[in-house]
């Protein structure tokens, strides 16, 4: 008897025995995976399997190395040698197998009643129950919509796919922290609506204003991955400004506390700084230059708290670097002087060549499908016009997180039918629906995510379904089949496969599944100061004076990010 037969057969003794003390019903569970053969060759009872797949408790699409025991996930970490994490995870990652085991995860659709009670349907009849109301608002001229978080990869093709066929309108997705200020200044100084990969790893010095890099702010893994690495091989100064109290800012060699909403100030007399000392690294025309507000040290100083001397000392320190990195967003873009503190970093990123090294667009993060707020209240203005019929709301929970000022929760009764795709029944957005669809775990799932371009992390299913409940893929390819006639057509995987087959080439695919990512050769391009829409967004900055008396600050959180990781 070989090894793995005799190990097996232990596994099914000790089955057993489980079997004699727990009932019959509940040890046949356990006792087929072991009188069954498993396929995977690498099987033994009791032994760890690792398989690879992406994160999806945030849009930053880190890579997942799964422990499975037994077949049954036990433990996540960080893919070694990924693109973006490099073998880490924050606690959030590590946390979202709770997510999967979760006791109150939805576990078949349920339809709404009149009472509001809720009922168990199949999803054929769910399917049958969309198509329906699909039907009808548009027979009353009403717009059917898709809503999502932010997607990336074959899902955001496979929107774009089931919008084009079945006419459902694919709205902007739906980010609390959209970065919208920082895509406008990009948009505005370099016509990319796209965030670079900010390369610290490569910085000698690294001045952060209000962004929280190792929070919740763009990749916070990958920032404290090549924080790690810029330490130890660039010796990195690295100085935080920030108005309030954070585990980013007591992290950095030097935190400089500021006074609330005078980052701007800050920066434009930064900016000046540079003009004036005659190290610009790329010339600023003088239609921008022209624009510029001028902010005095002293000007500065008295908004932001800081003295003069340790103004003078910041900017000498920051231009005597050979590769300075300015990072901004959090608390210092969301505020009144949000947009120009975006605007005048985007300036310094341009003029001290950042753009050439540390700021990085070969390696941006497209956000062109994301929205911002402003779309948020369009959206309520249109479903109290009665514009919208049926909203598909997939992953995603604007009611719980929009501020509630927008009105979205009573607007989103104007539509004619809603429907949840969601793993918990009890978010503000799901109680609000009409019909809930049990939404399937990552570790569950075939899928992919494209956390940055050129990097593209698989995820493949780790575990047999809990539940019945379906990945938002499969949703939507089953909807779209049978809105189409097409029903039975190719299942998600193999329309997976058939993307990865194109991209990676045939023979490479299963390699990828198995290594869990894989990453293009970047290519590239010229940045290009956007010489007119610059001096256009520079002329409508105002500068505010900065908030004034007690401030109080709501900020992304490192345990629950918007809220959507507070049940792990
Ligand atoms: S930052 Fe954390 S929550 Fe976001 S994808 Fe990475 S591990 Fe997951």
């Amino acid at each position: 008897m070989k090894r793995r037969d005799f190990l097996k057969f232990v596994g099914m003794a000790s089955s057993a025995a489980v079997l004699t003390s727990c009932g019959a019903e509940k040890g046949t569970e356990k006792i087929i995976p072991f009188l069954i053969p498993p396929e995977e060759e690498d099987y033994l009872p009791g032994e760890a399997m690792y398989r690879y797949s992406a994160c999806t408790e945030c849009p930053a699409g880190c890579g997942v190395e799964v422990k499975i025991v037994d077949f049954n996930p036990k433990k996540l970490e960080g893919t070694k040698g990924h693109p973006i994490n490099d073998g880490a995870l924050c606690l959030r990652g590590q946390a979202s197998l709770m997510r999967l085991y979760h006791p109150q995860r939805l576990k078949s659709p349920l339809k709404r009643n009149p009472d509001g009670s809720l009922t168990p349907i199949s999803w054929e009849e769910a399917y049958q129950l969309i198509l329906d109301k699909m039907q009808e608002a548009q027979g009353q001229g009403r717009r059917n919509v898709w809503l999502s978080g932010m997607t990336g990869g074959s899902l955001s093709a496979l929107i774009d796919e089931f919008s084009r066929k079945t006419g459902v309108e694919r709205l902007p997705e739906y980010e609390l922290y959209s970065q919208a200020n920082l895509r406008e200044a990009y948009k505005s100084v370099f016509g990319r609506d796209e965030i670079p990969a900010y390369t610290i790893e490569k910085a000698d010095f690294l001045l952060t204003c209000g962004a929280d890099i190792i929070e919740t702010f763009m990749n916070p893994v990958e920032s404290g991955v090549q924080l790690q690495k810029a330490r130890e091989h660039n010796e990195l100064k690295w100085v935080h400004l920030e108005p309030h109290a954070s585990l980013t800012g007591f992290k950095a060699d030097e935190r400089k506390v500021i006074k609330p909403g005078s980052e701007a100030y800050v920066l434009a007399f930064l900016l000046n700084f540079i003009l004036t000392s005659k190290v610009a690294k790329n010339d600023l025309p003088s239609s921008v230059e022209g624009r510029l507000p001028t902010v005095t040290e002293a000007e500065a100083a008295e908004k932001s708290g800081l003295s003069t001397e340790e103004l003078t000392h910041l900017a000498e320190a920051f231009l005597a670097a050979a590769n300075p990195l300015l990072i901004v967003g959090g608390v210092s873009t969301a505020q009144p002087n949000g947009a120009a503190v975006a605007l005048f970093t985007a300036l310094i990123q341009w003029t001290l060549g950042m753009t050439d090294s540390v700021v990085d667009f070969s390696r941006s993060r497209d956000y062109s499908r994301v929205g911002t707020l402003r779309d948020v209240q369009r959206l309520a203005g249109r479903l109290n016009n009665g514009e919208i019929g049926v909203m598909l709301i997939a992953n995603t929970d604007p009611v719980g997180t929009a501020p509630a000022s927008i009105g979205l929760k009573d607007a989103l009764r104007q539509a004619s039918f809603r429907v949840a795709l969601t793993d918990f029944a009890d978010t503000p957005t799901a109680r609000t629906c009409d019909l809930l669809l049990p939404l399937a775990h990552s570790l569950e799932s075939w899928g992919d995510v494209s956390p940055r371009k050129g990097v593209t992390t698989v995820l493949q299913p780790v575990i047999d379904r809990l539940y019945d409940s379906r990945s938002e893929g499969e949703f939507l390819l089953e909807l779209m089949q049978k809105a189409t006639g097409a029903a039975g057509g190719q299942s998600y995987e193999a329309y997976l496969r058939n993307r990865w087959s194109r991209a990676f080439g045939a023979a490479n695919v299963d390699k990828v599944i198995q290594t869990g990512y894989h990453e293009a050769p970047a290519s590239p391009g010229a940045v290009r100061l956007a010489s007119g829409p610059v001096a256009t967004a520079l002329s409508r900055v105002k500068l505010d004076a900065g908030l004034s008396g007690n401030v109080l600050y709501a900020l992304p959180s490192i345990r629950t990010y918007d809220g959507r990781s507070k049940a792990l």
